[in-house]
């Protein structure tokens, strides 16, 4: 096989992204590589395809047992014989793992760096064949980098041991000049092919908004976007109880996290998020190192981080399968305040003197002040953040909230040499408060006690507002005209280029936002881009929601995370294709030989159903548009909007076709049987468990490794028992029935 028939008959796809094929081919060739590329563009590929056209095994080193684990469920669900060896293994185990891989039952093997150290392992990489070493998250390695791990240097000392040295890959998504130095360097990298891709998340819509109550956004938007999975970032742990209790409170499928929650009960949280029983997590920062769930659609943060690296990783989080996702920023300039306080009280590591405690602080406040800056920019949030992070972005990407918006330009020039000339005259002493106190004339005690009212400058913006002010001076300290001193008192001083602007040899616009909300929707809906799903018609959507369904049944059956078995949008693109045939689905993106194998039929078989065996068209727009999946005609919300919640009338539970015994998704297919598809959503089984968990009749726990489901006294009072099943893929377990007596019950619960 070449590297085109590895990638389509195991991953199931048609074409390399960009840097990937650039990579492979280096490393085909034999030589060192180092590829930095942002989260979600594909680095595993870039390791995971040549070690299959590599004749010995590939050494994968990963810091984080969590994310191993999830690379090699992933390689196993693709057909690629891999293994993980870390702590989480018994000590048998591991002898057992190194003798399968010593005979050569493995490609690719993940370690954690602490193991190379150890003799047993040596030898045996002295035994095996080693074709490539791939360093993944290699920034571990450099003491510049955010997250230094001084095991990672023992990676070099292990490769000197090595009787022959094999190629070393090493991937990273942090960018930055000292740390790639130290990478390629540190690790001995010989002659290394490096590329950087891109920062840019193009599928990523960010957006900045301040709502009067960020409650009553964050409630609204969860709601419209029901069924999806989306993360809530708080600043604190209150915070974090608080809108987790409110969303709760209305029913939505939510978890949370914390550093306040005991281990056993984060575990089981996080747990619920990856499974997507409860696809809603409201957390903290301390939730996602590790996470690798792909089919995450939003990311809200309820509050404004302490950095734009802070944002930007956590923000990354969405739509790491590529597909159309949503950054949010809820900010209030309370925020401000929240973080300045968590910044002093942020345990500081006793190690550091005086003068590196003030450095520390002093960048603190500078990350701090360019993240609020990010909150209060009205020009291209993209642009923004490419920026910082040393890239040149278009200055207008079109898909983020400023883009989106009308604006005006307005002259400021006069007011801003006002406001230098208030500074200078102030003798660069005051902070921003005197200064605009003074600018607008006020007779306030302080004022009054530094005798502002004697200078010239006494009321010179008398007809401006104090926020209209302070918009300028923010102006001004974006363009660094000005700047705040970084000790408590935050004095405004002039920069070098303040003498241009009193000059005259500058000018200062403004942007102020044109108040027509309409054209806002109207330009929102046909310049974002739409999700893939978006594309879907209304009876597109349901084909969706059913073959998430089986994907979320078959998940259960094999104790393995949903988007393990396939993406959303390889699921969109199984509702526009419609394949009835092996060849028509192995056309899908996403799906390989060995994924068609597993689980092909059942899927064919659910959409023959489905369709009643006619080729129908479930999609807007053209084959060729719904592919591409760009601009759109319709969104998702509103061919949702106009359906009506589930319920039946009391004449259609008097007919609902009891039985001895019924599963739960069967007896939800029965219920939405009788409704109006059009115009009422359907209910379904999950929804039906997580009301019945919710009033403690059944719930569900992990048990080494399975999900098992528990029945409480007061269900099995009301009629739920367990029963042996055998799933479709041959294995028996146990799983929940409904008798009669459960079964009205439940119906009585929809009628209206
Ligand atoms: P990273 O490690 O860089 O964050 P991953 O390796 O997890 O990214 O890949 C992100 C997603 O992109 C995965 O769902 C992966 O299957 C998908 N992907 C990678 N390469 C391709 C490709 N050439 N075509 C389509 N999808 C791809
Ligand atoms: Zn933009």
């Amino acid at each position: 096989m070449n590297k085109f028939e590895i990638l389509k008959t195991y991953f199931g796809y048609d074409s390399f992204r960009e840097g990937q094929e650039l990579l492979i081919d280096a490393i085909l060739n034999g030589q060192d590589v180092l590829g930095i590329m942002p989260t979600g563009a594909g680095k595993s590929i870039c390791y995971q395809v040549p070690a299959l056209l590599l004749p010995g095994v590939t050494l994968v080193i990963s810091p984080l047992i969590s994310l191993m684990k999830d690379q090699v469920q992933a390689l196993n669900q693709a057909g690629i014989h891999a293994a993980y060896i870390n702590s989480s293994l018994s000590e048998t185990q591991i002898s057992k793992a190194l003798q399968l891989a010593a005979e050569g039952r493995y490609k690719i093997i993940y370690v954690a760096p602490e193991r190379l150290e150890t003799y047993e392992f040596l030898q045996f990489a002295k035994a095996v064949e080693l074709s490539m070493l791939t360093v993944d998250e290699a920034h571990c390695i450099s003491q510049w980098g955010q997250d230094f791990r001084p095991s990672y240097l023992k990676i070099v000392q292990f490769i000197r041991q090595l009787s022959k040295r094999p190629i070393i890959s090493a991937f990273t998504a942090t960018a930055t000049e000292a740390v790639k130095d130290d990478i390629a360097c540190v690790l001995g990298l010989s002659y290394p092919r490096i590329t950087v891709t891109g920062f840019d998340r193009k599928n990523l819509y960010f957006s900045v908004e301040t709502p009067k109550k960020k409650d009553t956004y964050v409630l609204h938007y969860i709601s419209e976007h029901s069924g999806d999975s989306g993360i809530v970032y708080c600043a604190t742990r209150k915070n974090v109880e608080a809108v987790y209790e409110m969303l709760l409170e209305a029913g939505v499928p939510v978890t949370k996290y914390h550093a306040g929650l005991g281990n056993g009960e984060r575990k089981q949280n996080q747990e619920d998020f990856i499974y997507d029983r409860k696809p809603v997590m409201v957390a903290t920062n301390a939730f996602g190192m590790g996470i690798d769930k792909s089919n995450v659609r939003y990311v809200i943060h309820y509050n404004m981080p302490q950095s734009l690296e802070n944002y930007y990783q956590e923000a990354g989080r969405a739509g790491r399968d590529g597909e159309p996702s949503e950054c949010i920023l809820l900010y209030s300039p309370q925020d401000l305040m929240i973080n300045r306080f968590l910044l002093e009280s942020k345990e500081q590591n006793s190690e550091f003197g005086e003068d590196e405690l003030k450095t520390i602080r002093e960048r603190d406040e500078e990350r701090l002040r360019t993240m609020s800056y990010y909150c209060m920019t009205r020009n291209c949030l993209r642009e923004y953040i490419l920026h910082y992070f040393g890239e040149a972005g278009s200055s207008h990407c079109g898909n983020c909230s400023n883009c989106q918006k009308e604006f005006e330009e307005i002259d400021v020039t006069e007011e801003a040499k006002k406001i230098a000339a208030c500074v200078r005259e102030l003798r660069q002493r005051y902070g921003i408060n005197v200064i605009v106190g003074t600018l607008l004339g006020e007779n306030k005690a302080k004022l009054r006690e530094y005798h502002v009212s004697d200078y010239q400058s006494y009321g010179s913006l008398r007809e401006q507002t104090e926020a209209g002010i302070k918009e300028i001076i923010r102006q001004m300290m974006m363009e660094d005209i000005l700047t705040q001193t970084k000790d408590k008192y935050s004095l405004l001083k002039l920069t070098a280029k303040a003498k241009e602007l009193i000059e005259g040899l500058i000018t200062i616009q403004i942007k102020k936002p044109k108040e027509d909300p309409q054209a806002k929707d109207a330009l929102r809906n046909i310049s974002v881009k739409q999700r893939k799903s978006d594309i879907l018609n209304t009876r597109g959507l349901e084909l969706f929601d059913t073959l998430r369904e089986l994907r979320t049944e078959i998940a259960r059956e094999e104790s393995i995370p949903p988007y393990l078995i396939f993406s959303d949008k390889t699921l969109t693109d199984m509702c526009v294709k419609i394949p009835f045939t092996r060849e028509e689905m192995l056309g899908v993106s996403g799906i390989g030989e060995n994924k068609y194998k597993k689980y092909g039929e059942r899927f064919i078989s659910r959409i023959l159903d489905f369709t009643g065996k006619r080729k129908e068209k479930l999609y807007f727009g053209e084959l060729e548009e719904a592919v591409s999946g760009t601009e759109m005609k319709t969104t998702r919300k509103a061919a949702k909007a106009v359906k009506s919640e589930f319920y039946i009338t009391p004449q259609q539970a008097q007919e609902f076709p009891y039985k001895e015994r019924y599963l739960l998704p069967e007896l939800a297919a029965a219920l939405s049987e009788s409704r109006n598809p059009d115009t009422m959503k359907k209910i379904t089984g999950a929804e039906i468990f997580r009301y019945l968990e919710s009033r403690d009749y059944v719930t569900e726990k992990r048990v080494d490794g399975r999900w098992k489901k528990i029945i409480s006294e007061k269900g099995a009072e009301a009629g739920l028992f367990l029963a042996p099943r055998i799933s479709k893929t041959g294995t028996e377990y146990e799983d929940v029935y409904y008798d009669e007596k459960a079964q009205r019950m439940i119906v009585e619960l929809y009628v209206k």
